[in-house]
């Protein structure tokens, strides 16, 4: 026991242990991983930081480069005045203008975000200046509307001048291989001639009409005068306006130069302020990249003390949890401890009682068979009542101990249950007729129908229900009814017992069966309660343990009945008879050696052998024994297990191991007031045949004298 207590004690703390190193593995991964996270996270922001910032110098160059196309498309334009090139102008300052707007988005972002450079204000008042400049230039290009260029010219005037007109006549014979001149063609078309078919063979004449200015007709000069004037006058007109165009255009062209320088130079500005701010971030960036590499970020130092004190509270708890375990622990130790101690002194206490007990009961009986008065029987009597009383006693105390340490098992051996139930109301007679009871039996199955189980149990349910029903009952009967139904190789025993007693009150019925119960005011004829309250506790739990339940029903004043049904193997029918043939022997002459340190007890076996006519020597103890069977021959050895020098398992296993093979055959039957199963099973391991209970009977011994005598010879 005290090897256990310190081994369990070293599971509960391994067990702790392993959940505490659990605990903070598992708190070690979860910090880790956020630390993890809460760190690249941060990197990833600032390498986004970083990357827009680069990004945002990239437009202003791109916003720069576009700007000297737009310059360059312009020049162009205005060298040659080919609308191709303002479209490119145009479509450049569209791209600067989309560059601006994406910068402004992004300033808007950064001042939304609380921006991390310190001339915010002042970029975005440069940014603000960059933006007005583009937006005048969008205006400025405006007014280059190529489509508002007015159209100088006018419709040509008609000129009056007068016709010459000449016709010919031409024979196509000859000019027929000709082909037509091309100023023949235009001339019919003027002439709005159908083209002639050159039909072959045709022989009509041709009549050719030219028409021509007359330079000779006296209008001839007045009209060249006003062509002269005309064109004159044109000439004027786009020169002036040549003039006037070159005047604007100039103005137009200069002004948009210059916006576009100024312009250029803002971005360039910008862009060096950018550079300047970028530089800045990325120090502060890198700054705060260190400090957060340090792990000195308020945030996750927040979060780590927050996960480190959650941490210590669960191992606290831990801790707290272990120490109640082992508190707890002791404490059932040492209430097992006291439970064994307890166990182990009532089995020491049963077994002490059960000795003296044993000279009592044996000599009343060996007395009672002496010629006494009848004053002297009924003190006999009296004796022999209070030590039965007694026994019972230590008998359920002990087995209740057994019960509740879970030592208690059945046995299986054939027997016949009709004889068990007789046998256990043969020995009850006496009880019932001493109150002028009736006990009668209604077995209806033959005494040769023999079942496979523990007769033993059997018999102390039915003694304990029996006397119950006979102490409990004034007048009247008590009834045993029993039968037996075999089905499929199983056999159920239905036993019911009867009274006509006093009864149980309703309300105390489902108390009966509790431990060390007894229902107040229930008196047993005898004027006295007798009992350990303890009786019904163990029948119930014998009757369960075959796996059926007990029934009560009860009737105050009318009387009690209890029910019960136990199921058995079925057995062979032959043992009966063999154990017929033994029981009808009478005991033959032999010679026995009698073991024993306690001189009552020797002195009790001597007076039953010497009743029986059987011879005998006697022994104190094992060496005694030995020194005897060396000398003398003996049909059998009956000793006691506990004495002093060698005691009886260590004189069985001498005697086994004697030379002389007769010798170490003998039948040893042990006189023990040891009724645990555990020990008696050693016993017979140590080569003991058999073994007869203190308190024993004078029929106890005779039987097992019959048993081993016939068994062995
Ligand atoms: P005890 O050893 O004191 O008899 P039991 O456990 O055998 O204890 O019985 C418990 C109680 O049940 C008894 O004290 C008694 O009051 C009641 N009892 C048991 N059997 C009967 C019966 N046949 N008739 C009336 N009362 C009974």
């Amino acid at each position: 026991m005290g090897s256990t207590s310190p081994m369990s004690s070293r599971n509960h703390f391994l067990r702790y242990l392993l959940i505490a190193i659990l605990v903070i593995t598992l708190v070690s991964i979860v910090l880790t991983v956020y630390l993890r996270q809460q760190r690249s996270s941060r990197l990833e922001n600032a390498v986004q930081q970083l990357s827009s910032a680069g990004a945002q110098i990239e437009w202003i160059d791109h916003a720069v480069i576009t700007l000297y196309a737009a310059q360059n498309h312009f020049r162009y334009f205005t060298l040659t005045y080919q609308n191709e090139h303002f479209n490119n102008y145009s479509k450049a300052l569209q791209l600067v203008a989309a560059d601006l707007d994406s910068l402004e988005a992004r300033r808007r972002h950064e001042q939304k975000m609380g921006g991390m450079l310190k001339d915010m204000e002042t970029k975005s008042a440069m940014f603000m200046h960059v933006k007005q400049g583009m937006d005048s230039l969008l205006i400025h290009k405006g007014s280059w509307d190529t489509a508002a260029q007015h159209n100088v010219f006018q419709a040509i005037p008609s000129f009056n001048f007068s016709q010459r007109v000449v016709t010919d006549t031409i024979d196509p014979g000859k000019k027929a291989a000709k082909s037509k001149k091309l100023f023949g063609r235009l001339a019919d078309a003027i002439a709005d001639k159908k083209p002639k078919q050159d039909t072959a063979g045709s022989s009509k004449k041709i009549v050719k009409t030219t028409y021509s200015i007359d330079s000779r007709s006296p209008g001839y000069r007045r009209e060249m005068e006003r062509i002269h004037a005309y064109y004159n006058d044109l000439y004027k007109k786009i020169s002036q306006g040549q003039v006037n165009l070159n005047k604007r255009e100039l103005e137009m062209v200069a002004s948009s130069d210059r916006l576009l320088k100024t312009l250029r130079e803002d971005l360039t500005a910008l862009k060096a302020q950018e550079v300047a701010a970028t530089a800045e971030k990325k120090q502060a960036i890198a700054a705060d990249i260190g400090q957060m590499l340090a792990g000195k970020d308020k945030a996750t130092l927040r979060g780590v003390w927050l996960i480190s004190l959650l941490t210590i509270l669960i191992l606290f708890l831990l801790w707290f949890d272990y120490r109640k375990g082992l508190q707890l622990q002791k404490a059932k130790q040492t209430a097992e401890k006291y439970s064994r101690l307890k166990s182990d002194f009532v089995a020491s206490m049963s077994h002490e009682i059960r000795t003296p007990l044993n000279s009592v009961i044996g000599f009343s009986e060996q007395m009672a068979k002496t010629n006494m008065n009848p004053e002297q029987e009924e003190i006999m009597d009296a004796i022999n009542l209070s030590a039965g009383v007694l026994l019972s006693i230590v008998n359920n105390v002990l087995d209740f101990s057994a019960l509740e340490q879970g030592k208690f098992a059945l046995d299986t051996f054939a027997f016949s249950p009709r004889k068990a139930i007789e046998d256990t109301v043969k020995g009850m007679h006496i009880q019932a007729a001493r109150k002028k009871l009736q006990l009668t039996t209604d077995i209806r199955f033959p005494r040769e129908t023999m079942v496979e189980g523990d007769a033993f149990r059997l018999k102390q349910v039915l003694f304990n229900i029996i006397g119950n029903a006979i102490k409990f009952t004034d007048e009247g009967s008590v009834t045993v009814l029993a039968d037996l139904f075999v089905q499929n190789g199983k056999s159920t025993l239905s036993i019911s017992i009867a009274d006509t007693g006093i009864g149980i009150d309703p309300k105390h019925l489902p108390h009966i069966f509790d431990e060390f119960t007894q229902v107040p005011g229930a008196r047993g004829t005898s004027g006295r309660h007798e009992g350990s309250g303890l009786g019904l506790t163990i029948v119930r739990k014998i009757v369960e343990l075959h796996g059926s339940g007990l029934q009560v029903e009860s009737y105050p004043g009318k009387g009690t009945t209890f029910r019960f049904s136990l199921p058995y193997k079925t057995a062979s029918n032959t043992i009966i008879i063999q154990q017929q043939d033994i029981h009808e022997q009478k005991p033959r002459l032999a010679h026995i050696l009698v073991v024993d340190d306690n001189n009552l007890n020797r002195r009790l076996l001597e007076m039953i052998l010497d009743r029986l006519n059987i011879p005998f020597l006697s022994a104190g103890n094992g060496i005694e024994a030995l020194e005897l069977l060396s000398e003398n021959e003996f049909d059998m050895v009956m000793t006691d297990i506990q004495m002093p020098e060698m005691d009886g398992l260590t004189l069985a296993k001498r005697i086994r191991g004697l030379s002389d093979p007769q010798k170490s055959a003998l039948p040893i039957l042990a006189i023990t007031g040891n009724v645990v199963k555990e020990d008696l099973e050693t016993y017979m391991a140590a080569g003991i045949d058999g073994y007869v209970l203190k308190p024993f009977k004078e029929a106890d011994i005779v039987e097992k004298l019959r048993i081993f005598r016939t068994v062995e010879k």
